[in-house]
């Protein structure tokens, strides 16, 4: 197996050659390379005199704060496998994970430990307790985040930040990690129901990581924006990953809220951001959003959800700004496919899709059918990754990996196809295909159509039992702030557009819709409602 290198041997050249640029920026505070560097080794000490070392797993129950990046480094500094967890996560969530992960060491905020974690910590086996305040590494508290926020120490738990600056000056023994380690141990977020750990390799890491250095190393400007949350495969890969692989600032907010972004966004003036298209749907709806907000960026990418061309239109019409999407899953380690720098992408006549790309190098996408067998330019089958960012397996799950991932190859789930220039189009996931009548409906299409309605602000398309139709497409909507639109100015709307069997038969109006903490409307669970609603 070739070798790959890590992203800690990235990181280590960065620190060598720029010791004093600014890692981190979060509020008023900086971390600069050399303290990152200092810190992390300081916990990677402490975690190996408690016994931490190669292949136990280290989970992380962090929003995006710099001692995200601090425990990540320190983790793999002792050789441990890191688990992101989703700080969201309440108990029931926790719990399925921490029995699958067994973390040996947990890193978590106070008020995570004090809230969720801490009960669940012992019986899940966890030997090692680090807490950190939310409020330790900020001078300048932003009252709409930290309103209810105090330090709380917990007992039995080791303090972060004390433990690392205790052991200043050490360094951790040398140990020694191959492309083909597993770096992380990422659960896909579940829209699809049980969470799976997905094991991301240094080798996949360093790839995906790479491929967005280059991307990035050209501009000019400041630094990368946090937009997405590091816990979720995108925030750790594209947004951190990156930013240690170069050398760069990393922009953070302890988590996305609109207003706090926008804020931070003219203070830090960063030339390249990715996240959800959700984000930006919310950034465009906030009131006292202005083109000046955006107007250090160079680069503006989307990824993790799908990105209507109405969106992308809009952004643009607005703030000057073409919003390049990309696709990808946990499993791909982020990016399977992303729209070059310098290109825009296609968007598909017949049903509007817009391009999320062509793939990253050295990374073969294929679209087959239900027997595995290739399928033509521009016929829609399931989308196959095979590529150096695909994971080798699912934790503990040898079913599931035989049945997703054969051969190193990924069976993502999702249906799409190519165009004859080469360029992928998603069209849905295909377990939520709609079927009205026998007629394939895809979601996505009627989702792209109602998001080009002006009152339009979120939308998701489901499917609800029908007694003659089998099914029939039903619509959930959100309006912008200050738009008004009735339901059936909406139905015909879509009636205009698209064929009769297409149409959401029924539209309902919600003040929000439902989402995962990544940002993603939760289509399956408005779809559950839906059906329970129906029978
Ligand atoms: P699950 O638990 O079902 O795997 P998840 O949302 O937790 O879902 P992720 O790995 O976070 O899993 O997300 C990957 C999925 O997001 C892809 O399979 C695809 O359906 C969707 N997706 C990602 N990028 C795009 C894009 N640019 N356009 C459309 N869909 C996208």
């Amino acid at each position: 197996e070739p070798r790959m290198g890590t992203l800690l041997e990235l990181f280590a050249a960065a620190r060598r050659d720029h010791p004093d640029r600014v890692a981190i920026t979060y509020f008023d505070g900086r971390l600069s390379y050399r303290e990152l560097d200092e810190l992390s080794d300081g916990l990677a000490c402490h975690l190996v005199e408690q016994g931490v070392g190669p292949g136990d797993r280290v989970a992380l129950y962090l929003q995006n704060v710099p001692q995200f990046a601090i425990a990540l480094l320190a983790g793999w500094k002792a050789g441990a496998i890191v688990v992101p967890l989703n700080p969201m996560y309440r108990s029931r969530e926790l719990t399925k994970i921490l029995a699958d992960a067994r973390p040996a060491a947990v890193v978590s905020s106070e008020q995570g430990w004090h809230d969720v974690l801490g009960e669940l910590a012992g019986p899940a086996g966890v030997r090692v307790a680090i807490t950190t305040s939310e409020l330790d590494l900020q001078t300048r508290h932003d009252p709409r985040l930290f309103a209810e926020l105090e330090r709380r120490p917990a007992a039995g738990c080791a303090d972060l930040l004390a433990v690392a600056r205790a052991h200043a000056g050490r360094r951790p023994p040398e140990v020694e990690l191959s492309s083909s380690d597993v770096a992380l141990l990422v659960y896909t977020s579940g829209t699809s129901g049980v969470p799976k750990g997905a094991t991301n390799t240094h080798g996949n890491v360093v790839f995906n990581a790479e491929g967005m250095r280059i991307r990035v190393e050209k501009l000019g400007g400041n630094g990368i924006f946090g937009l997405a949350p590091l816990f979720h495969i995108t925030g750790l890969v594209c947004e951190l990953g990156a930013a240690l692989a170069l050398g760069r600032q990393l922009d953070l907010v302890y988590r996305f809220e609109p207003g706090v972004v926008l804020d931070a966004l003219a203070e830090h003036r960063p030339c390249y951001m990715v996240g959800p298209s959700t984000a930006y749907m919310a950034l465009m709806n906030h009131p006292d959003v202005t083109a000046d907000h955006f107007s250090s960026l160079e680069l503006v990418y989307s990824g993790g959800a799908p990105l209507p061309s109405a969106v992308v239109e809009d952004f643009r019409a607005r703030y000057g700004h073409y919003i390049r999407n990309g696709y990808g899953l946990t499993e791909t380690t982020a990016t399977a496919t992303s729209v070059p720098a310098h290109l825009e992408a296609p968007v598909d006549e017949e049903s509007g899709t817009l391009s999320v790309g062509v793939p990253t190098y050295n990374t073969v996408l294929r679209i087959v059918d239900d027997a595995g067998q290739d399928l033509p330019v521009g016929e829609v089958g399931e989308i196959v990754v095979d590529g150096p960012m695909v994971v080798p397996s699912y934790w503990n799950k040898p079913e599931e990996t035989a049945a997703g991932i054969r051969g190193g190859r990924l069976h993502t789930g999702d249906v799409g196809f190519m165009d004859a220039q080469g360029w992928f189009y998603v069209v849905d996931r295909k377990k939520d295909m709609i079927n009205a009548s026998g007629f394939k409906v895809w979601p996505r299409e009627v989702e792209d159509v109602l998001y080009g309605h002006p009152a339009v602000r979120e939308v998701a398309v489901v499917g609800v039992p029908d007694s003659y139709r089998g099914e029939t497409v039903k619509a959930y909507v959100s309006l912008s702030a200050g738009a008004s639109a009735t339901a059936e100015e909406l139905v015909a709307h879509c009636k205009r557009q698209l064929a009769a069997y297409k149409y959401p038969r029924s539209i309902e109006i919600l003040d929000e819709l439902p989402k995962t903490a990544t940002g993603k409307i939760l289509r399956r669970e408005l779809r559950d409602t839906a059906r329970a609603a129906a029978r």
